[in-house]
């Protein structure tokens, strides 16, 4: 109750904030030493920006290090530290709860960007299309028929899975969309955000070409991977995936890890894949029960304490590690 009342507050606040004072509303005169402030969610998207902005932009991701997108929470103060910038990048409210806190809390729609608002219904994955079997007794189909009942056993039945940025083909919609705005908050530099955009369609269009390749003739269908966050991925290349922990890094009961577990040993499955920010128990279980080798997979919300310190990731390079081990999981 009480954090909900100083949330209202820091709307309230911030809303002053905007109103009061013209700041971010007239364009600014960006250079190297005039930078535009700018904050993403998923760090594949602060990667896009930087990559774009290039000397122009200051990016940050509101995640801390590490942290777990899913249970991560703002502080007031790291909201109004978003409202005051530049622009929020994000991928849409209905995925993304936590981006919705924040966007609700900035006025001034130009200070927004919702990379995935526009997508098409067939580029979504709904939460509730994650493969569990669940432990409840009634079956799947019956869910809409509970009255006001969206979510049970720590799982959502609304909304939309939130890793978007994993799909490299809607990437290419999102950068477009990234670009234009830079170039419409700093239409000086144009022809520089021009040019680092096409560089890095390019590269997008070599990610997507080696994907194809990987996907062509697959010796087996599915990859088993720490939690669901490869649907986009999965589609976009007609392979499944098989997420010990869900959408939205939910845990599998005890009756489900051994499903998991009996249906990876019976289909003789040689690999799992492991996220760099999704450790847990179940993951320990899954080593020690099955006769898997672990393959690494970054599914690029956010980098690590060792990783943040280091230029040279990217979402390309980042994503030519994962194809590796997607290529492994799939065809070796
Ligand atoms: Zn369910
Ligand atoms: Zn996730």
């Amino acid at each position: 109750m009480k954090k909900r009342v100083l949330f209202i507050l820091t709307c309230i606040f911030i809303v002053l904030l905007s109103a009061c004072g013209n700041i971010n509303t007239e364009k600014k005169d960006v250079s190297s030493n005039n930078k535009l402030k700018i904050y993403t969610t998923a760090f594949a998207f602060q990667s896009f920006t930087e990559q774009i902005g290039g000397k122009y932009v200051d990016v940050n991701s509101i995640y801390p290090p590490g942290a777990d997108m899913h249970s991560f929470e703002p502080t007031q103060k790291e909201m109004i530290n978003i409202a005051k910038s530049d622009l929020f990048i994000y991928s849409n409210e209905e995925m993304d709860p936590v981006a919705k806190k924040v966007a609700t809390s900035i006025n001034n729609d130009r200070l927004k960007l919702p990379v995935a608002q526009d997508l098409n219904h067939g580029d979504l994955i709904a939460s509730h299309e994650h493969e569990h079997e669940h432990d409840h007794e009634h079956e799947h189909e019956t869910h809409t028929e509970h009255d006001g009942h969206d979510s049970h056993e720590g799982h959502n039945h609304e909304g939309q899975d939130p890793h978007v940025w994993l799909d490299p083909v809607l990437n290419k919609k999102f950068v477009k969309a990234i670009k234009d705005d830079l170039v419409e908050k700093d239409p000086k530099h144009q022809s520089y955000y021009m040019q680092n955009y096409k560089r890095l369609i390019k590269d997008i269009n070599q990610i997507d070409n080696k994907m194809k390749k990987i996907t062509q003739h697959p010796k087996r269908d599915t990859v088993i991977i720490s939690h669901d966050s490869i649907g986009y991925l999965a589609n976009r290349y007609h392979f499944k995936q098989q997420g010990v922990s869900g959408m939205n890094n939910e845990e599998p009961s005890q009756r489900e890890l051994m499903n998991i577990v009996r249906n990876m040993n019976k289909t003789k499955q040689p690999y799992v894949l492991y996220e760099q920010n999704i450790t847990s128990k179940v993951t320990d279980v899954i080593q020690k029960e099955s006769n898997t080798t672990p393959l690494k997979f970054h599914n690029m919300a956010t980098l690590s304490k060792e990783e943040v310190s280091d230029d040279e990731i990217t979402y390309q390079s980042l994503m030519k590690e994962n194809m590796k081990s997607l290529d492994k999981a799939l065809n070796e």
